[in-house]
C-alpha cells in the first residue's frame, strides 16, 4: 500500500486499508497514529465538495434508517444546542448568522428564540430544505461550500462567491458538516475569512470514539476527526479555540439544573426566561422529555458518553 501522509497533522505514521465508501466508492482509509485522524481517499474517482454534497443528498434521501432515527436525533440535538447557546451571549440585533448544511430548520429556530433581530443565511445542498429555509426567512446564498466552487441549481440561486462575504458573519455554524469537506483545513480558513472581528464558528462533529466497526459499512463522511485532529486543524487554519469538549452529558435533566445553578450570569437567566416565555411553558418538564429521548439516542449509539465533539473557534490574533 502506498505511503501516505496525514492530511491534518502531516505525520507519516499512517496505517491504510481498503474499504468501500457509500459515496466515494472504493477507498483507501488512512488512519493516523499520531492524531488519530481518519481520511477516506477514493481509489478511482475524484469528487469535489459540490459533487460530494449532491451525491450525499441523493444517498440520504434513500437512507430509510436515517429518516427513522430523525425523531431521536432531533431531541438529542436540541438539548445539546441549548447547552451551546451559553457561548453565544454576545448575540445582538443586526448580527449576521450563517449555517453550513443546516438541512431544515437547522439552528435558526434556536436563534430566533433569543428574540434578537438577526439576519440568517444558509448554504444548503438539498433543494427542498433550501425552499423551506427561504420560507422561514433564511437567505440562501449557495448550495455547497466553498461558494466559489458552487454549481448553482435549478432554483435560480444567485451565484455568490466566498469573497462576497469577507468579514461579514458574526456567527458561522458548522454542525455535522466539517467531515464532508474534501480539504477541511482549507474550508476552515475560508470560514475564518468570512468572520467579522470577534466573530465565532461553532463546530460540532460526531465523536470518533462512538464509531463502531459496523459504521464503516454505511459511511458517508470523508474525514473522521478526533478531538486532537480537530484541535490541530483549527490551529493550522489560523483559528483559536475558545472552547472544546466531547459533550459528555450522562444525565441531561440534572445537567440542565446544574447549568442554571452554576452559571450565575444574569444573561443566562434572561435567555432561559426568553426561551421559556416564547414556548409558553416551563422548560423543566420539557427537559424530562429531552432526557428520555437523549437516553434513547444513547442506546442507539451504544455509547453512554460523548456523542459529539464540539468546538467554538475564533480568528487567531
Ligand atoms: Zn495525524
Amino acid at each position: 500500500m502506498k505511503v501516505s501522509q496525514c492530511v491534518i497533522c502531516e505525520g507519516d505514521k499512517v496505517n491504510s486499508r481498503e474499504i468501500p465508501h457509500k459515496i466515494l466508492g472504493l477507498c483507501q482509509l488512512n488512519v493516523c497514529e499520531d492524531c488519530g485522524h481518519q481520511s477516506f481517499v477514493p481509489k478511482f474517482k475524484k469528487m469535489k465538495d459540490n459533487q460530494f454534497s449532491s451525491e450525499y443528498v441523493i444517498v440520504n434521501q434513500h437512507n430509510e434508517d436515517l429518516q427513522k432515527q430523525f425523531i431521536n436525533r432531533k431531541y438529542f440535538i436540541d438539548y445539546s444546542r441549548l447547552m451551546l447557546l451559553q457561548h453565544f451571549f454576545f448575540i445582538d440585533d443586526g448580527m449576521n448568522v450563517l449555517e453550513l448544511g443546516p438541512d431544515y430548520p437547522g439552528l435558526f429556530q434556536q436563534f430566533k428564540m433569543t428574540g434578537k433581530k438577526l439576519n440568517f443565511y444558509s448554504i444548503e445542498s438539498n433543494h427542498e430544505s433550501r425552499r423551506l429555509l427561504q420560507e422561514y426567512g433564511v437567505n440562501s446564498i449557495g448550495s455547497s461550500f466553498q461558494l466559489s466552487e458552487t454549481i448553482e441549481n435549478s432554483d435560480n440561486l444567485k451565484s455568490y462567491k466566498t469573497n462576497d462575504y469577507q468579514k461579514y458573519f458574526d456567527i458561522i455554524i458548522c454542525c455535522n458538516t466539517l467531515y464532508y469537506f474534501e480539504t477541511p483545513i482549507n474550508s476552515l480558513e475560508h470560514m475564518l475569512s468570512m468572520l467579522v472581528e470577534g466573530g465565532v464558528i461553532l463546530i460540532d462533529i460526531l465523536n470518533d470514539k462512538i464509531i463502531s466497526e459496523s459504521y464503516y459499512e454505511d459511511n458517508t463522511m470523508r474525514e473522521i476527526f478526533t478531538k486532537k485532529s480537530l484541535e490541530i486543524a483549527v490551529k493550522k487554519s489560523g483559528g483559536d479555540l475558545l472552547f472544546i469538549n466531547t459533550n459528555c452529558v450522562e444525565n441531561p435533566g440534572q445537567e440542565f439544573e446544574n447549568m442554571k445553578k452554576n452559571i450565575g450570569s444574569k444573561i443566562v437567566f434572561e435567555l432561559i426566561r426568553k426561551i421559556t416565555n416564547r414556548l409558553g411553558f416551563s422548560l423543566v418538564p420539557q427537559m424530562d422529555v429531552i432526557k428520555y429521548f437523549s437516553q434513547v439516542s444513547q442506546l442507539k449509539y451504544g455509547h453512554p458518553l460523548g456523542q459529539y465533539i464540539r468546538a467554538v473557534v475564533t480568528k487567531s490574533h
